[in-house]
């Protein structure tokens, strides 16, 4: 069912029908959903800040231009590390401060959205948080950018609508991003949907994202998958980097080294130049 506004009965503000020319945010002299492709990089979750600040400085150096970590981690057991929480939200801060690089963290809680918007330039909805309409009401009355990620195992229109909710409340700087969905595949993370991609790109007049990294889980395939979202039409990509990833408190097996993320951005390159755009 891709005609929404039918079958809501409505104009849909995430539709092409509604807004035919792409949307393109800018975050700090960064323009996110136009011709250049943006890379998105840095850890999983803010660590400390020496280890921050050692892979901002590795990952700029290659071209990502956006930094991001997490202050507030989405972890499946309670027991895990889950974030730093502010005093992580201030080490990202500085560092991407310091660096340059207007960063992005994730909020997990409607409380926190004042904190977090303090701090980072853009907001991330987690996969486990699409449908959490609450959350996605109040960052539709906020004026920051939202990355706002395909749920664990959400079809095409349930992003979409969640989108929507962020739009209806009066923010209309969404980027979607796509995390890879559940499958009956056990051996990948989630299985990357890359159709998701070229179909949004198309019913939609929003940036979008991939992020290799949580599509898959495991460190070799994030350059292949890299690689094919671009080819795919993708506006940029969002991956995690480590300097020392077997240290990594979270996704150390699925985070590059800053080599691998400097051999993959060469690609990057070629590829988007193939495919008449240019990284950023
Ligand atoms: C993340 O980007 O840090 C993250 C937790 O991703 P996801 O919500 O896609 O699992
Ligand atoms: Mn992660």
């Amino acid at each position: 069912m891709k005609n929404l506004a039918a079958k809501y009965g409505r104009e849909m503000l995430v539709l092409r029908s509604s807004k035919k020319d792409n949307t393109v945010i800018n975050i700090k002299g960064c323009a996110i959903g136009g011709e250049e492709i943006v890379v998105v990089a840095g850890p999983c979750a803010v660590e400390n800040e020496e280890i921050l600040k050692e892979t901002a400085f590795k990952v700029r150096g290659s071209g990502a231009v956006i930094l991001r970590a997490g202050a507030y981690k989405p972890r499946t057991s309670p027991y895990s590390f889950q974030g730093l929480g502010e005093s992580g939200l201030k080490i990202l801060a500085k560092i991407g401060e310091e660096m340059n690089m207007p960063v992005v963290t994730e909020v997990m809680d409607t409380e926190d959205i004042p904190l977090v918007a303090e701090y980072a330039d853009i907001l991330q909805v987690g996969a486990r948080n699409m449908h959490n309409f609450a959350l996605l009401r109040k960052l539709g009355r906020i004026d920051k950018p939202v990355v706002l990620k395909r749920g664990l195992s959400a079809t095409i229109e349930e992003w979409l609508l969640a989108a929507e909710y962020i739009l209806a409340g009066g923010n209309e700087k969404v980027i979607l991003c796509e995390r890879g969905i559940r499958t009956s595949e056990p051996w990948t993370r989630n299985t990357l949907d890359l159709s998701a991609v070229a179909l949004v790109k198309e019913l939609s007049h929003l940036p979008v994202l991939v992020d290799p990294s949580h599509a898959t889980g495991i460190r070799n395939l994030v350059m292949p998958m890299a690689r094919a979202a671009v080819a795919a039409g993708a506006d940029g990509i969002m991956v995690e980097v480590h300097p020392n990833p077997d240290k990594a408190l979270s996704d150390g097996e699925q985070s590059l080294t800053p080599r691998d993320f400097s051999l993959m951005m060469r690609d990057l390159e070629e590829i988007a130049r193939a495919c008449r755009r240019r990284l950023r």
